[in-house]
């Protein structure tokens, strides 16, 4: 194929960072005084993955890709947004555009660490460099370790080193704004649409990304009860960097401790992944392992669709299954109940999760799989397992939550429970003792 760009160009490739603004990626390619052509590559080695065609994430990431588009377009530029695997994309690029660099933001993924080597790799053979910054969390990789370098593997201490390495610095905006004028101009350039990458539009509906400045300073107070609609539902946003860390962190530091709390648990579930990429498909602890699981299929689906005869728990699934979100202290009750209760492979549950919610990210969904099910870096200890009535008496008093997903609740027709709580919790602790004490 003959050149289309007439100059040299930087490319600058979006993944998991979609905004223009405080975009340290974008900054820096901006900043390198050649004109920016803007990518998207719609990766088939991660759709191939999804079983269902009307995947919302999908919709959600096309949705967004058309306003970053319109807004460059507004300013006489475009996305070249294509379809296909990275690994033969990028050689196609570099016939159609004289690319002279390539910049991108950090992604502590397994799958993604090697396609960037991949590509690295493929781009230094034409001697252009690849530039990776930081832009998805406040601190990462080495930046928050322990006085003798190594990870921190607890919580409690990791955030307060981190909150002492805060200042002003990392919380910096990128003022992408002022060199806009580096964009290269272009023609305006068509996304490729759904259908012709075998999806249809899912539904819409996604929850915003203004957050009233009183939601967080009533956060602690207010952010275990799932009957109210007191968090953030940040989490799609933060995983596809329709919001950037460094603003709501900024937010979070004026406004609520708690808040920041949160946010230095994301941050420390990427840096858990990146130290320790055997968490995917392992216990973090391996003597959990030994584990032996019933796995009973049955019970899954039961678990799945909400029908277990706990309303917490079904009232949790269903709000899942039909919205794609679920309350984080609904999230511990479900992981937990089907990991100890139902004695299930966390590895099941978190694969639901993952085909299930919209804000579906591997580090903090690991991290919550792992903490609940005990086998994790700083889980609760394996023998406090949650009672799911004291957990309604204390976080759904009034059923305004549980009443809302399963309106069934005091019809003969809903499910009698699936095993009697106290036997399960003794069942529960023997399983896991014989595989500790071996
Ligand atoms: P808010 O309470 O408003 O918190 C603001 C932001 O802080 C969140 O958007 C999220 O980015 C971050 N955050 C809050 N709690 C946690 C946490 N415990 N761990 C890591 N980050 C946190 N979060 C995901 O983003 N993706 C997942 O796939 C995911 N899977 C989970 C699975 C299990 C079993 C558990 C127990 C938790 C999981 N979480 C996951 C963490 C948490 O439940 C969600 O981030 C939160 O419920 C999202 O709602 P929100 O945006 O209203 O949160």
């Amino acid at each position: 194929m003959s050149q289309i760009y007439p100059e040299p160009v930087t490319l600058f490739w979006f993944r998991r960072d979609l905004r223009i603004e405080d975009n340290a990626g974008l900054y820096y390619a901006l900043r390198s005084g050649r004109p920016v052509v803007p990518i998207f590559i719609f990766d088939r080695h991660i759709l191939d993955s999804l079983d269902d065609p009307e995947d919302r994430r999908v919709t959600f990431i096309h949705d967004i890709l058309g306003l970053i588009n319109k807004n460059l377009i507004s300013k006489g530029s475009s996305i070249d947004v294509r379809y296909g695997l990275p690994e033969e994309i990028f050689p196609a690029l570099l016939k159609e555009y004289p690319v002279t660099a390539v910049y991108t933001n950090h992604d502590y993924e397994p799958y993604a660490q090697q396609r960037d080597r991949k590509i690295a790799n493929l781009l230094s053979a034409s001697k252009i460099p690849l530039y990776t910054a930081k832009d998805q969390v406040i601190f990462e990789k080495g930046e928050v370790v322990k006085d003798d370098g190594k990870p921190y593997t607890v919580f409690t201490p990791y955030s307060k080193r981190w909150r002492a390495q805060l200042n002003d610095f990392y919380l910096k905006s990128y003022p992408v704004h002022k060199y806009l004028k580096q964009l290269a101009p272009m023609k305006e350039r068509a996304i490729p649409s759904l259908k012709s990458m075998g999806f249809k539009e899912g539904e819409r509906e996604f929850p915003g990304n203004e957050i009233p400045a009183q939601l967080i300073r009533d956060y602690a107070r207010q952010r275990d009860f799932p009957g109210l609609d007191a968090t953030t539902r940040l989490s799609l946003h933060l995983r596809f960097g329709t919001t950037s860390i460094r603003q709501l962190a900024t937010q979070a530091k004026d406004l609520s401790e708690k808040f920041l709390n949160e946010l230095i648990w994301r941050d420390f579930y990427q840096m858990i992944l990146w130290h320790f990429p055997q968490v995917v498909g392992q216990s973090f602890k391996p003597e959990y392992d030994r584990i032996r699981w019933r796995n009973n299929e049955k019970e899954f689906e039961a678990w799945c669709v909400g029908n277990t005869g706990y309303p917490i728990v079904d009232a949790g699934m269903r709000e899942l299954n039909e919205t794609g979100f679920m309350h984080n202290r609904v999230r511990m009750i479900t992981a937990s109940f089907l990991t100890k209760h139902l004695l299930i492979d966390w590895r099941w549950g978190e694969a639901y999760f993952a085909k299930k919610l919209l804000d579906y990210e591997l580090a903090s969904n690991n991290g919550g799989w792992q903490w609940a099910a005990g086998t994790g870096c700083d889980a609760a200890p394996y023998f406090r397992i949650f009672n799911p009535y004291l957990q309604t008496k204390k976080f759904d008093p009034e059923l305004t939550y549980i009443r809302k997903w399963v309106p069934e609740l005091e019809e003969l027709t809903y499910a009698k429970p699936i095993v009697e709580h106290e036997y399960a919790r003794q069942r529960c602790l023997e399983t896991y003792k014989n595989a500790l004490n071996k």
